[in-house]
């Protein structure tokens, strides 16, 4: 088996040290900097500190960043890169603001819109501005992939976009700045953290260090994400979760995501299910699906964990999304027969085709249907 292993970020993880980005700037010789934030810290305070402890090096903001950013708040990040002179960007929030900052960095090189590169399959220049990106949620790993996932909500199109130039500089993982996730935001980021581990290990494109972080992340999910969602000030799971989802990024991000992932984006564009809760979803469904490939090799994973065997390690899931208010079914949507037809024309979505078992339209029928 032939593997190539490749992770440019340098990671600095650790309670209080967002407090580093001035100096970091420093290191890379940068002097005027972008915080594209979660509008969320615009209103708690934390933009204004981090702004005011960069003693001048952060010269501008952007704020405007929703769940599931849109192309044209790229564009508009974007645009204010190119007018301000900027020459290094924060990236302070969720996937969603991350996203929205890396692809901005990016983008602001060309004189192009995002869309053109938004599953166009048109490859963005390897020119990019250094990034500095700092997760408050735990989380999607963005800190640590070459992947921005974007909604162009004009065109009903969620898609991520692969580039090299999107790998950030630092990673600056500081625990405090997760403490004011609310329950809810805990438990559906941290199920992705899950998806993430299991997808990454479970992918076609697996390779043995992404595998070795899968079973870590995953363990330390089952772990402390309940604990994290009962008390948001336990410091130990949260710092815990944190360690989880920085480890579970570097499990996918070569690996690529899989099945839960491809049928989580027609979830979140249709129905509106935030993305970590529409991953977690289908996420013990798959589990099934895969647990006898490849010589058994998820079956090794679910006793790496301590469960007896993957049927055991998919209850627990199923279990654990319960007890912390996921969606286990979509019974509340009503759903037609048309529009089951419909989520599982969507679901063929390219990272469908990383699972190691061929998912059908028959595959995606008992899935939906068992949900109904
Ligand atoms: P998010 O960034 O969309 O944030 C969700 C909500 O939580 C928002 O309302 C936000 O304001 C709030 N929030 C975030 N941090 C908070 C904090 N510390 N305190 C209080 N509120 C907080 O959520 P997310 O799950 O981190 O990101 C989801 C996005 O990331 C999706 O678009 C998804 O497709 C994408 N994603 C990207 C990658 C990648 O590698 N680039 C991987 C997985 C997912």
């Amino acid at each position: 088996m032939n593997w190539d292993y490749l992770q440019p970020v340098k990671i600095r993880f650790g309670k209080g040290r967002v407090s580093e980005i001035k100096d970091l700037a420093e290191a890379m010789g940068c002097k005027r900097g972008l915080l594209a934030a979660d509008p969320f810290f615009f209103t708690n305070g934390l933009a204004d500190r981090i702004i005011g402890d960069s003693k001048g090096t952060l010269v501008g903001a952007f704020g405007k960043i929703s769940p599931n950013p849109d192309v044209e708040e790229v564009d508009a990040c974007a645009e204010i890169i190119r007018q301000e002179k900027i020459d290094f960007v924060v990236a302070l929030g969720g996937g969603s603001s991350m996203d929205c900052a890396k692809a901005a960095a990016a983008a602001a090189m060309t004189g192009d819109s995002i869309r053109e590169y938004h599953g166009t399959g048109k490859v963005l220049p390897k020119t990019h501005l250094p990034i500095i990106a700092v997760p408050t949620t735990a989380g999607t790993g963005s800190e640590v992939t070459c992947v921005a996932v974007l909604t162009d909500h004009k065109n009903q199109k969620k898609s991520p976009i692969v580039s090299d130039s999107f790998y950030p500089s630092y990673a600056i993982i500081d625990p405090e700045l997760t403490y004011t996730m609310p329950p809810k935001v805990t438990a559906g980021t941290g199920i992705d953290v899950l998806s993430h581990a299991l997808e990454g290990y479970w992918s076609r494109g697996h390779q043995p260090i992404c595998d070795a972080c899968a079973v870590h992340a995953a363990g330390l999910v089952f772990q402390y994400l309940y604990r994290a969602y009962q008390n948001p000030e336990d410091e130990e799971a949260r710092e815990k979760m944190c360690e989880a989802s920085v480890i579970a990024g570097l499990a996918f991000t070569l690996p690529k995501t899989t099945s839960s992932h491809a049928c989580s984006f027609p979830l979140t564009n249709l129905y509106h299910i935030p993305h970590g809760e529409a991953c977690g979803l289908t996420l013990d469904y798959f589990a099934r699906v895969n647990k006898d490939v490849e010589n058994g090799r998820v079956q090794d994973f679910a006793r790496k964990l301590g469960f007896q065997d993957v049927d055991e390690m998919a209850d627990a899931i199923h279990d654990l999304k319960e007890k912390m208010g996921l969606r286990t079914d979509l019974k509340d949507l009503n759903l037609t027969d048309e529009q089951i037809d419909e989520l599982i024309r969507i679901s063929h979505h390219p990272n469908l085709e990383n699972n190691p078992v061929k998912i059908t339209d028959e595959i995606l029928r008992d899935l939906y249907e068992s949900m109904r």
